[in-house]
């Protein structure tokens, strides 16, 4: 969890690289909402074209189209024989929350690490003017942190890159209100679940050492209490 711009793409790229080789954590194991609405969108389905209108405007996508959609993939994560899987975005809501719990009850696989990244909103808003990405491929580039080998162009592909419509000020800031009044039940919820750890920093490459470092000790049963560092 984090809200818009809060760098879950860059630590969930991250967290794969780390936990790929020590836990066996794959890219098939990842699930990133907001990806796969992008290509719905991408590939002008029923769906896409539903939803289009909604990242626009920073608008929530409703559950009811939301769970069925990501259901269908997530299930995939979790019928697969590896232990771990990791969700980018996803749930955003207390709904999609209880609907997910009681999906993943039934294998025997729950949460049981939610991050939460809290960054400052100024950091944030400079981070989503400065974001391009390609499309095709979900690859993101920051202008200040990460910029593309040629301007404009994909390091792979060298397919041009584009915004995302979403990524502009205005809709910035509907979408901090939308997040802040739709994820702090959510936080509540699973903090009352005792699964929720939360991170601070202004940037990625500060908070990126304080996940590993708590994931880490999860992950070998020693749960830890994150500090925050400001
Ligand atoms: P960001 O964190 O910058 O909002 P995402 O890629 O996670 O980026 O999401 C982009 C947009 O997709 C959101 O603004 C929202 O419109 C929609 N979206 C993604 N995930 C969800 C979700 N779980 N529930 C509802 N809408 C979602």
């Amino acid at each position: 969890m984090g809200c818009p711009g809060s760098g879950k793409g860059t630590q969930t790229a991250r967290l794969l690289k780390h936990f790929g080789s020590s836990f066996g954590l794959q890219a098939t194991q990842v699930f990133s909402s907001g990806d796969c609405l992008r290509e719905h969108i991408n590939r002008k389905t029923a769906l896409g074209k539903q939803v289009e209108g909604l990242l626009e405007k920073g608008e929530l996508v409703p559950d009811s189209v939301i769970n069925p959609m990501i259901w269908d993939k997530v299930e995939r994560l979790v019928k697969a024989p590896e232990k771990s899987f990791l969700l980018d975005g996803f749930p955003r809501t207390v709904d999609q929350a209880k609907t997910l719990d009681s999906q993943l009850h039934e294998y025997g696989k729950p949460i049981n690490f939610v991050i939460d990244l809290d960054v400052p909103h100024s950091v944030i808003l400079q981070r989503i003017e400065d974001r391009w990405i390609h499309a095709p491929s979900g690859r993101i580039y920051s202008l200040s942190f990460n910029p593309p080998k040629v301007a404009g162009k994909d390091d792979v592909t060298g397919e041009p890159l584009t915004k995302r419509p979403d990524d502009n000020a205005d809709v910035f800031a509907n979408r901090l209100q939308k997040y802040a009044e739709a994820t702090k039940p959510l936080i509540e919820y699973y903090r009352n679940q005792g699964v929720l750890f939360q991170f601070k920093g202004a940037t990625s490459d500060e908070i990126t050492p304080l996940i590993i470092q708590a994931l880490s000790a999860f992950l070998q049963n020693k749960k830890v209490a994150v500090k925050s560092k400001y």
